[in-house]
């Protein structure tokens, strides 16, 4: 006998994925992960430039089937202007859990020249950790630098996520808002 397949809504598991990319600017602090990290150059981009919140953040929204990032804060918003990211990242968490989901892991990849996140990554994997309300030990964090890619003044960011749903069975969203 075939296996029974369920509908989509009623999938155990659903994956996710986002990318992202910004130009290096001077003058503006660099923020990756929600970390500042010391660098003459940050991001520009209409929000803080937070290029691996950002591709996070479309990656749990594509999983949920939600509208993608800029369309939930759209760049030409100027309550956006400037934005911390974390604020995009909570939306998406919002939805995951209304949809009944919690992260099993994320998965990401930072290409940029400068400057090497090696040094950083456990303190942005704590700090995703914290956001992402998951422990460190589901964050992965890998950098590499742009080899033959001519995007030197870029910083590109590729995130993968994988959600199950939710132990709880539940949607959530109705406690979270109650904190
Ligand atoms: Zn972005």
């Amino acid at each position: 006998m075939p296996p029974k397949t369920k509908p989509a809504a009623a999938s155990t598991f659903r994956i996710g994925y986002g990318w992202d990319s910004h130009e290096f600017k001077a003058g503006v602090p660099l923020k990756i992960g929600g970390i500042a990290l010391d660098h003459p150059k940050g991001l520009g981009g209409h929000s803080d430039g937070d290029v691996l919140l950002h591709a996070i953040t479309d990656a749990l929204l594509g999983a949920v089937a939600a509208p993608d990032i800029g369309t939930l804060f759209s760049p030409s918003d100027p309550q956006w202007k400037g934005a911390d990211s974390a604020v995009f990242l909570e939306e998406a968490l919002r939805r995951m859990k209304d949809a009944g989901y919690e992260i099993a892991n994320v998965d990401s990849t930072l290409i940029l020249a400068e400057p090497k996140i090696g040094p950083h990554a456990g303190r942005i994997r704590q700090h995703l950790s914290k956001l992402l309300g998951i422990d460190s030990g589901q964050i992965g964090i890998k950098a590499k630098t742009p080899e033959g890619m001519g995007t030197d003044n870029a910083a590109i960011a590729h995130a993968a996520v994988l959600l199950q749903k939710s132990s709880s069975g539940e949607h959530r969203s109705q406690k979270k808002r109650d904190r």
